[in-house]
């Protein structure tokens, strides 16, 4: 009886074990479903991450292939009229050398910007000015010429427009060293340069031309600099823009905010050199 007894209760202990496996191996399965039925939900969002992560290594591989492309091509990309591919601008200060100019230099090497610079003949023949012109091009300035007198009358009704260019010219070269061919027309190649005879002459002597998209009118508002950068910014609409400037001291006070704004427009800054010219004058004559 006793046996039996105990017999009864041994069966009992391993029923209720039994039992208890059995919720716990539902248990398991329940939780498994609830963490699978989460992971299915779940799923396009993981993928949608996945996605973006791909998509960023695709960005880093393009770029990082363009920076081995620039570094492969000797010269920057042009288009058929000439002009570089991308946004670029191109700072362009005349009239100079002034006693401004290393200040003009200081900051553009701080900003490690390179800009095209137009020197009169007759600031040029100014010993103490010599230097800040040298220097100009020893940090990868251009600097070409905007004629001996800046005379109208002499240079357009006189004719002494390709003399007086190519005498500027020289004095650059014996300065600097370089051999520079570009000259900037004062007051502008229109009307001074609409004579045919005058272009040919100007195209006979080897002389290149340039004019400039946006007019800062930087001279007219000697006590506003931020109106310079205003009339720049107006006048911005095109993807290579040439600004005219002038060595003048609310031009240098302006320059950070412009070269700022350029920056934030994703435009590069360039400079003008003789291999990669191109026409860019009021008189619309591709060949100067
Ligand atoms: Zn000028």
């Amino acid at each position: 009886m006793k046996t039996l007894r105990s017999d009864i209760k041994k069966r009992r202990v391993r029923k209720a074990r039994k039992e208890r496996r059995r919720l716990v191996v539902i248990l398991a399965a329940i939780f498994l479903m609830i963490f699978l039925i989460g992971k299915l939900t779940s799923a396009p969002e993981e993928e949608v991450v996945a996605k973006e992560s791909i998509n960023q290594e695709d960005a880093t591989v393009v770029a990082e292939e363009s920076i081995i492309q620039s570094a492969i091509q000797p010269a920057k990309q042009k288009r058929p009229d000439g002009k570089p591919t991308g946004k670029v601008v191109y700072l362009t200060f005349d009239d100079g050398p002034t006693t401004l100019t290393d200040e003009f230099l200081d900051l553009l090497k701080e900003q490690d910007i390179q800009a095209t610079f137009f020197m009169q003949g007759i600031n040029l023949q100014k010993i103490d000015l010599q230097e800040n012109v040298k220097r100009a091009t020893e940090e990868g300035h251009y600097v070409g010429a905007h004629s001996m007198t800046h005379n109208s009358k002499k240079l357009y009704d006189n004719g002494q427009f390709v003399s007086e260019m190519s005498e500027t010219l020289s004095l650059i070269q014996d300065i600097t060293g370089t051999n520079p061919k570009l000259v900037r027309p004062p007051y502008g190649s229109a009307p001074g340069l609409k004579s045919q005879q005058i272009r040919n002459e100007i195209i006979k002597a080897g002389i290149k031309i340039w004019d400039w998209t946006i007019d800062s009118k930087d001279w007219a508002v000697k006590d506003n600099p931020n109106q310079i950068v205003e009339n720049i910014k107006k006048q911005t609409t095109t993807d290579i823009e040439v600004i005219l400037m002038h060595e003048q001291l609310q031009t240098l006070q302006a320059l950070p905010k412009i070269i700022a704004f350029y920056k934030k427009n994703g435009y590069e800054f360039g400079v003008y050199n003789d291999a990669d010219h191109f026409y860019l004058n009021f008189q619309n004559d591709t060949r100067l």
